[in-house]
């Protein structure tokens, strides 16, 4: 049985982020990870024909992010621009023109009036309920289905007033040789400080009592230390038993159960395809970077300002969710056509031009069971518990516990795994 300080489950972003930070300041770490990879939603491969570098997770840095800017500098990688035009494709038509949604500067007035928190499908029907107002409940709630992964029946209006009003949508970057240069940095930073990564290690169950924890993984080994930080997914700790990668406490910790069921987690299908060449490139769609549209995988983009034959589709939140158990076959028949629907072609030689594809649909992967984390109305109180250390023995980091503007991103992993291994730091 192997004994440390500090177990980390979890070798995503928060969990590399804590690992680094304890491991540096003398702390013996080990980070248990289920997968044969780290990086968890980050997820770099070289793919296709073209082995071009692709991200089945996260890709962009969505704005100026002070945690992730900052540790990519320390690292010396690169992150150049990656803004592009947004284009809708409405009416048979493509267009650059107003706001993607209709009526936008009423709706965030009439957010800032609103004094207790509804969801934001009950701010819809209070407030937008009249026939002028279809165009803008249909894009609000494809808007939080999309970006934010939410279902508009649960999502907190409050949150995404706060999300809404910080928006920039001018900066945003990409990674030179993807999110995973990043994850690797931390990855030798931990063994460079001595820590430890085990990968294929599923925890199954946590056993403990103050000072000390003890868990045991499906694969048969247990672990001891004197403290544990749980950077799981918020998918895999919501999880019934039955679940592969869920896990158990002994004794149990309702309180933080509870909260972790108040919370909300999204769902998203990622979908990468890679064509002989750019046919969506004209003159209607110059300089191309987002498109958004009414189809099945309704948006997409391109990798631009790089050259490139790779599309990516996106379907996040209920519509992803209603399609947890699609065959990749039926999601590739599915993207095709909606592509062959937008830009006027036969979906049959529209398939002949593809070249290779992969399609990523994270809320049936086992390990995450979901995309991001979306506040609901009892969330912001729920994270307050989680962020409470159990008894200086169990803590928890992860991208939904985070409480700024960036939710849901790799900046809020890394943010709540460096605040939690610093509280780890001060119990000394
Ligand atoms: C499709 C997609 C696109 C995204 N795009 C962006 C983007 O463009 N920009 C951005 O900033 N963010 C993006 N995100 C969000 C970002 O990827 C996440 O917020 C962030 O990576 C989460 O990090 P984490 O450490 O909290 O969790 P994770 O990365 O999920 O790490 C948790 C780790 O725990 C492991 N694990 C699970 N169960 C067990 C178990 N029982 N035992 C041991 N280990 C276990 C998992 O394998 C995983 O490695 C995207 C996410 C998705 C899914």
């Amino acid at each position: 049985m192997t004994d440390t300080d500090i177990l980390i489950l979890g070798a995503g972003a928060a969990g590399l982020m804590a690992a680094r930070t304890l491991a540096k300041a003398g702390k013996k770490v080990i980070v248990i990870e289920a997968r044969d990879r780290i990086g968890g939603r980050i997820h770099t491969v070289k793919h296709g024909p073209s082995q071009q570098t692709m991200e089945l997770g996260a890709e962009f840095i969505h704005g100026d992010l002070p945690v992730t800017q900052c540790l990519l500098e320390e690292a010396g990688i690169a992150y150049p621009h990656a803004s592009a035009n947004m284009y809708k494709y409405e009416n048979g038509e493509f267009t650059t023109d107003g706001p993607l949604v209709e009526h936008w500067d009423e709706l965030i007035e009439k957010l800032n009036a609103l004094e207790q928190d509804i969801t934001i499908d009950q701010f819809l029907q209070r407030e937008f309920n009249a026939d002028k107002y279809e165009g803008t409940r249909k894009m609000v709630r494809q808007y939080v289905s999309g970006y934010d992964n939410g279902d508009p029946a649960k999502a907190s209006s409050f949150s995404l007033r706060k999300e809404w009003q910080a928006e920039d949508m001018g900066a945003q970057y990409r990674i030179a040789g993807g999110y995973v240069s990043l994850v690797d940095y931390l990855a030798d930073e931990i063994k460079q400080a001595g820590g430890q990564i085990c990968l294929n290690e599923n925890a199954k169950q946590i056993e403990w009592q103050q000072g000390r924890v003890m868990i045991t993984t499906k694969e048969g080994n247990a672990y001891k230390a004197k403290q544990v930080l749980i950077a799981l997914p918020l998918g895999v700790l919501q999880a019934g038993i039955d679940q592969s990668a869920s896990l158990s406490f002994k004794p149990t910790i309702p309180v933080y159960s509870d909260a972790i069921a108040a919370m909300g987690f999204g769902a998203v299908i990622k979908v990468l395809l890679e064509f002989d060449e750019a046919f969506w490139e004209s003159k209607e769609t110059e300089d191309m970077g987002y498109l958004f549209s009414e189809q099945e995988i309704p948006t997409w983009w391109t990798q631009s300002p790089q050259q490139s034959n790779v599309l990516t589709g996106w379907l996040g939140g209920p519509p992803a969710e209603a399609k947890t158990d699609m065959a990749n076959d039926e999601l590739l028949t599915q993207s095709v056509q909606s592509l062959a629907n937008i830009f006027k072609y036969n979906a049959t030689e529209l398939r002949k031009k593809l070249l290779s594809w992969k399609i990523v649909n994270w809320t049936a992967d086992e390990f995450t069971l979901g995309s991001y984390a979306y506040d609901t109305i009892a969330a912001s109180e729920a994270r307050k518990i989680i962020c409470q250390p159990l008894q200086d023995t169990i803590f928890f980091a992860g991208e939904y516990l985070y409480e700024g503007t960036a939710m849901g991103t790799v900046e809020a992993a890394l943010t709540t795994g460096l605040r939690m291994a610093e509280q780890i730091l001060r119990f000394e």
